[in-house]
């Protein structure tokens, strides 16, 4: 496996492939969720390529990004084991050599404002614009993603799509622990209590579907209701929201197509999750 801590390096290795190629983009601190996409990545392309890029635009000012978990030696480790060809592991200069402020970005309309988007602005605008800079750093022919950021996912299949980019998206189901919690790096934020009560957000989103898929109850009020419990159990919700999977607008009774999404803070960390169904007639 290859380490390439420069975008020189990697365009060097990159003109001389004639296989195909996936790349996995992350932020590192890489766990099993990660090692998953791999795997997927590796039934489509010849060869794999990790970028892990902690990325500083689609950080809010008041976020994580100086305390985001860097592990670059054991995620080279975890990645050399599963098979990887490359990894790219660039410094922010490499990847935003004019700074921030100047930087030319990308902006995939109304799905970036609405729900993560609405209680973190710009942070889509951050995600859309690194992915495509990667997209044009490695060329790969798929990208996988994680159903875990089911927010992300869409805006990346947008942008994809409104660009004509020449990368097809692979979207993986979420890992869970053991007791339902979806895997996530910020899981590490959470103090032993709070891990307790984590997996009661996925077992909330099940739940709730179980009340909706037959369509007979009224979306709203169940929602309020799911609302209300994630209060009792400790969460502070941000939003749980039914919603149509391809734009994330509202969904209507005829949309048969469901995806539930939460995103609710455990003391100061906040967790997403979501899922997926159809309603049966
Ligand atoms: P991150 O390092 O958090 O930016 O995530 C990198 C990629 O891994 C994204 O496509 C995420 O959706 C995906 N991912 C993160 N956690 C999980 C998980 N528990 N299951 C599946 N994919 C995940």
């Amino acid at each position: 496996m290859q380490l390439f801590k420069g975008l020189e390096e990697l365009r060097g290795w990159r003109k001389q492939q004639t296989q195909s190629i996936a790349l996995v983009p992350t932020m590192g601190n890489l766990h099993e969720g990660h090692l998953k996409l791999v795997d997927l990545a590796k039934r489509y392309a010849d060869k794999v390529v990790v970028s892990i890029f902690v990325n500083p635009m689609q950080f809010g000012k008041n976020e994580d990004l100086d305390n985001y978990p860097r592990t670059l030696e054991a995620d080279c480790q975890a990645l050399a084991e599963r098979g990887v060809a490359g990894v790219f592991a660039p410094q922010v200069s490499d990847i935003y050599p004019r700074g921030l402020d100047v930087q030319t970005v990308i902006e995939v309309p109304q799905i970036s404002d609405i729900l993560c988007g609405a209680s973190r602005p710009g942070h889509f605008r951050g995600v859309a614009t690194i992915v495509a800079k990667l997209f044009n750093m490695v060329q790969p022919q798929y990208a996988v993603f994680g159903e875990k950021d089911y927010q992300q996912l869409q805006v990346i299949r947008l942008m994809v799509k409104d660009l004509s980019l020449p990368v097809d998206i692979i979207s993986a189901p979420t890992e869970r622990a053991l007791d339902g919690l979806a895997l996530s790096s910020r899981n590490g934020y959470l103090s032993h209590q709070e891990r307790q009560q984590a997996p009661q957000l996925y077992a909330t989103l099940q739940q709730l579907q179980k009340c909706l898929q037959h369509g007979e109850e009224d979306a709203k009020s169940v929602l309020q209701d799911g609302a209300q419990q994630l209060t009792t159990l400790g969460f502070k919700v941000d939003y749980l929201e039914l919603r149509r999977p391809s734009d994330l607008q509202v969904a209507t009774p005829d949309d048969n197509d469901l995806v539930l999404l939460v995103a609710a803070y455990l003391g100061t960390t906040r967790l997403i999750d979501n899922l997926q169904f159809a309603r049966q007639p």
